[in-house]
């Protein structure tokens, strides 16, 4: 049995006929770009959100770049972020001209590790950026306390997350800014890229709307220096046809997590999930020793796992410009050599699930593999 780690085209035909009515209907609209697709769009997830205002752009990456530009984050400001993250997160950041400062993040729960953020900021610091990684909501109670203390605003990195709560707020709606990306795999996923940003302010929000557009608050008459990142109509027409599915496409990504935790626990390190959050499971990430040949190993299987991400964003060429080097982000650099990713997507079935339970079963029932495993394991989970 062939499990891929993801599955587009069967998430089409499933939702076809809502899909094909939205493209439809904009198509014969003949408007394209901010109409009344990407207002119903920003009404909709604002609801969805259930606080605040929503404006929609071109792309997760752009919805970052815009919450920064409205923070008014430049060059010579630093900006605190992980660099256990997909590298638009920090690309973003560059794009404003401001420094990326990294701090490591947890073994356990893969998001930022609080602990180490105070050290972290200084005269410069403008802003921090958790990262919802994998699903997964960072401590938010702790980093609005640092942040309340340093006068610092806080951008969430909703991508990997949208639908998480924490103590019952939608992720996106705890700090100052949430940006949202709609890459078609995310758990609300556009036809093409979109993004959003979301704000409690009136205030951000029309200034968010001038800057995703040149800059303009009327026709010809630019406020602030812009860009485009707008969101086309057929992406938002899409996306407002999708979102009543999110919270059942999460619920089944919850339960898919279940079945791997329940079928792979003292195998390999499965995710641990933090109780003040619900996880939605973007991707679920184990940890291994073992993990280049386990990949390999269910790979001729015929199931595709993938590792997100096997560069931390520090150790790049991009960045290299940092300063950084290997063994400033322990945590972080010997996550990238362990973790992967099983499939997950809410078309998997329970089958497919088994089959990589026994994939990895398989696998550590090889001589050659098992005589470490659960000894290293036990002691990787103490830490
Ligand atoms: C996908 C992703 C982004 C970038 O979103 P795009 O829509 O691809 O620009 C940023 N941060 C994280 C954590 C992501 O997973």
């Amino acid at each position: 049995m062939k499990v891929p780690f993801g599955d587009l085209k069967t998430h089409y035909q499933a939702y076809k006929v809502p899909i094909d009515k939205a493209v439809a209907r904009v198509l014969e609209s003949g408007h394209f770009i901010l109409g009344p697709e990407l207002e119903r769009f920003e009404k909709d997830f604002e609801e969805y959100l259930g606080s605040g205002y929503v404006a929609g752009c071109a792309s997760g990456t752009e919805a970052i770049y815009l919450a920064l530009a409205a923070c008014d984050v430049g060059p010579g400001d630093e900006v605190i972020v992980v660099a256990h993250t997909a590298v638009p997160t920090i690309s973003a950041i560059s794009m404003t001209g401001a420094k990326p400062v990294f701090v490591d993040v947890d073994s356990a729960s893969y998001v930022m590790d609080v602990t180490e953020l105070e050290s972290k900021i200084t005269e410069n610091t403008k802003v921090i950026i958790p990262v919802h990684l994998y699903g997964q909501i960072v401590d938010m109670d702790a980093i609005l306390k640092i942040a309340a203390a340093h006068k610092l605003k806080v951008i969430e990195d909703v991508a990997q997350a949208t639908g998480a709560t924490y103590r019952g707020a939608k992720a996106g709606t705890i700090g100052d800014f949430g940006a949202f990306s709609f890459y078609p795999s995310k758990n609300l996923g556009a036809f093409g890229d979109g993004g959003a940003v979301s704000t409690r302010s009136r205030e951000n929000f029309d200034r968010l709307v001038m800057l995703r557009n040149y800059g303009q608050s009327k026709r010809y008459h630019h406020d602030v220096v812009g860009i485009n990142s707008r969101m086309d109509e057929i992406q938002a027409a899409i996306l407002s046809a999708q979102i009543p599915f999110v919270d059942e496409w999460n619920q089944r990504r919850c339960e898919i997590a279940k079945r791997y935790t329940q079928g792979l626990k003292n195998i390999v390190l499965t995710p641990a999930e933090n109780t003040a959050s619900t996880h939605v499971y973007h991707l679920y990430v184990i940890q291994t020793p073992h993990r280049d040949d386990l990949q390999n190993y269910l790979l001729d299987r015929g199931i595709q796992t993938l590792i997100h991400y096997p560069i931390p964003a520090h150790l790049q060429k991009a960045y290299s410009y940092l300063g950084y080097k290997p063994g400033h982000l322990p945590v972080t650099e010997r996550l990238a050599k362990r973790i992967l990713s099983l499939p997950m997507f809410p078309q998997l079935t329970d089958e497919q699930i088994d089959e990589v339970i026994k994939g990895i079963r398989d696998f550590s029932a090889e001589p050659s593999t098992t005589s470490n495993v659960s000894k290293f394991e036990k002691a990787s989970q103490t830490r």
